[in-house]
């Protein structure tokens, strides 16, 4: 039975539906994979349907990320910027992208955008609900939830992880961060370079960063960014980012204003999260580890992915038998880099000081997106110093993780 007529996604019909693949989740990833299999004319007699309990009306958050390539989203890319700064005590360097861009795309922009192409879709349905229980069958897939029951050949599920921390086993760090949006009376930003990583303020034994995106000379976003365990009270972000306005830029309190502001706090984890949830469903996003454990870049890790399972089902029908083409050697630079965090958090700042300084730009985006060959990642090895790598090394080899 094919999907239903298109309802309106507000209904919640307590009824069953059938569709060729199930999407639960309508963020990032959820509608990333919908977009990709709308866009790919050798799986236009199937049928998706896509079930997602928000409304998705708001712009919960903005995802930044870089790119060589051209990609599916470009239209709704707000901002986007071919210098970026890295900057720490007594190391300062504006760098030029080469072939790479830095962009912004503004979440609601991205769901207006993804949601409006599948409205036009007739074999796109989506539903407004929750998903409680994926399960496996011997054909297929079967959902329960507040939207009634759905079955599908593939479910492809985006909903949060449910995590139980094994402190003992794993590490657990957040990438936390509160930002302004402020607007300034005299010219304080360059709209040509986004500041990547301002390590120059204190690091509280952790690594501790400021994080520009830059709209114009007057109006830009400004994050106070930490990779810790714990988050802060909100109070102490901000404090940062009046010291950033008023001691970096030289700004007067009465020179700016603050017209929005975001936080937020992403898992920095090397805890298991498994790709597949037996043979009919596929993890998506968070959910699926693409989070990267070390970075808690998310956004094209997830388009990867989306492309990658619409090739397979495209030209055999069927899942790859690897859905992320993960290699096991970045895992275990996440991992070092983690513990390293955990143990020794202001060692960061000397590490991405060392990667900057020492490595060409490219090399360490191809390194950070997976891609580059051993032969590169030994060169990145050979950039950082080895001691904080080599006690990491001992405690991953324990199967702990290292202790401050
Ligand atoms: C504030 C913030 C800023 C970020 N910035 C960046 C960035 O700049 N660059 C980058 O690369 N990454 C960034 N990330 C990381 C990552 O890209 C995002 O978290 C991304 O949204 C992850 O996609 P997702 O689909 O896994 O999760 P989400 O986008 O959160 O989507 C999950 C969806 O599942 C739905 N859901 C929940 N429960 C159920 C249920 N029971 N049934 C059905 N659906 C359910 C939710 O409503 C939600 O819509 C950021 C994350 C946050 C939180």
């Amino acid at each position: 039975m094919p999907p239903s007529p298109k309802s309106d996604p507000s209904d919640l019909p307590a009824k069953s539906v059938q569709a060729d693949y199930l999407i639960v989740g309508g963020g990032a990833a959820g509608l990333s994979l919908a977009y990709h299999l709308s866009q790919e004319p050798r799986l236009a007699d199937k049928t998706v349907l896509l079930i997602e309990p928000e409304a998705k009306d708001q712009n919960d958050r903005t995802w930044s990320f870089w790119t060589a390539e051209p990609h599916p989203f470009e239209a709704i890319v707000a901002h986007e910027w071919h210098q970026i700064a890295f900057r720490s005590p007594g190391f300062e360097r504006v760098i030029d992208l080469g072939p790479y861009r830095y962009q912004m795309i503004r979440g609601l922009d991205f769901y207006t955008f993804v949601r409006q192409a599948l409205a036009a879709n007739p074999r796109f349905t989506l539903l407004r609900g929750t998903v409680d229980e994926l399960t496996n069958t011997p054909t297929g897939v079967q959902a329960r939830g507040s939207a009634g029951t759905a079955t599908a050949r593939y479910g492809f599920d985006s909903r949060p992880p449910d995590v139980v921390p094994n402190p003992a086993k794993h590490r657990y760090l957040l990438q936390h961060f509160v930002g302004w949006e402020v607007e300034t009376d005299t010219d304080a930003f360059d709209p040509a370079v986004q500041e990547f990583m301002d390590f120059r303020g204190p690091q509280h034994h952790e690594a501790r960063f400021i994080y520009v995106l830059p709209f114009g000379p007057r109006r830009a976003l400004v994050e106070y960014t930490l990779f810790s365990e714990t988050p802060l009270p909100k109070a102490e972000y901000e404090v940062q980012i009046v010291d950033y306005l008023e001691n970096t830029l030289g700004l007067e309190p009465t020179q700016y204003r603050v017209v929005a502001e975001e936080a937020g706090a992403i898992p920095m984890t090397d805890h298991p999260l498994p790709a597949r949830a037996g043979a009919h469903i596929v993890n998506l996003g968070t959910r699926g580890g693409r989070a990267k454990p070390s970075t808690g870049y998310a956004f094209r890790r997830i388009q990867a992915q989306s492309a990658r399972l619409v090739a397979a089902l495209a030209a055999t029908g069927q899942l790859p038998a690897d859905v992320t083409g993960d290699r096991w050697q970045f895992h275990l630079f996440d991992t070092l880099l983690l513990d390293i965090m955990r143990r020794r958090g202001e060692t960061t700042r000397d590490i991405f000081q060392q990667l900057f300084a020492r490595n060409p730009v490219e090399r360490i985006f191809r390194f950070l997106d997976e891609t580059t060959s051993w032969a590169d990642n030994l060169r990145v090895m050979n950039s950082v110093s080895p001691g904080p790598f080599l006690r990491s090394i001992g405690h991953v080899l324990r199967g702990r993780p290292g202790q401050r």
